[in-house]
């Protein structure tokens, strides 16, 4: 087997881990705790106000940790419930570190990789939530390294997320590093920005109308033996 590169630097949620799942089944089960109803609408309001702190935190409007607390008190207060959003936020955190729902093919092609390649986790988002997920005895012997965004100070896309990324990784050369990932943005765009190969996992089989063009594109990890094997 000829190798391109020597590190993979994988994405998690929604390349190994399924981070919609993982998500969806601890939103329910919160809503459920809390005695809120958790039909689509509800979800959809949480989801929109997620996703609405997110893109504050990738504006620099909003750091790590108010993220993580913003989100159920703007949701408590959409709502007009009478419950402690610290509270719902600890709850929800703790149900989604203990969330291990993978991907199709994941752990085959991680089986199918480590012998040959060193791999690394490349992963936007808190630390307690990724800590737990990545410890797991099964998970935590693929990676030589787990770099989250929350203990670096800075996330994907950001050049020094990467920067970080290479210093703890030995700084290869970046001509042998490739990141996977399903985000165009934050692993596709930073990975080139960088410098560094980078293959798109399309698991929907979305159009790309970005500007951002991957050196590979993959609908299914199997198809990573094609490329790396
Ligand atoms: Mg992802």
């Amino acid at each position: 087997m000829i190798m391109k590169y020597s590190w993979i630097l994988f994405d998690l949620d929604n390349t190994i881990y399924d981070f919609d799942a993982s998500s969806d089944f601890a939103l329910r089960k919160t809503f459920n705790e809390f005695d809120i109803n958790d039909n689509e609408e509800n979800i959809e309001k949480y989801k929109e106000i997620n996703r609405q702190c997110w893109m504050d935190f990738e504006k620099g409007l909003l750091d790590f940790q108010t993220v993580r607390n913003i989100r159920f008190e703007l949701f408590v207060q959409k709502l007009n419930l009478n419950i402690d959003p610290i509270e719902m936020t600890g709850r929800y955190l703790q149900l989604l570190s203990n969330t291990d729902f993978e991907i199709d093919g994941a752990r085959d092609i991680l089986d199918f990789l480590k012998p040959y390649y060193k791999m690394a986790v490349v992963t936007n988002g808190l630390k307690e939530v990724k800590r737990p997920q990545l410890s797991r005895p099964g998970i935590a012997s693929y990676f030589a390294e787990i770099v989250i965004s929350e203990e670096v100070g800075i996330a994907k896309p950001h050049n020094g997320f990467f920067e970080h990324t290479f210093e703890r990784i030995g700084r290869p050369s970046k001509s042998k590093v490739i990141i996977i990932g399903d985000n165009l943005h934050s692993d596709i765009k930073g990975g080139k920005d960088y410098g560094i190969d980078t293959c798109w996992f399309n698991l929907k089989s979305r159009a790309n109308d970005t500007e951002i063009r991957p050196t590979y594109e993959i609908g299914a990890l199997a198809e990573l033996k094609g490329i790396l094997g």
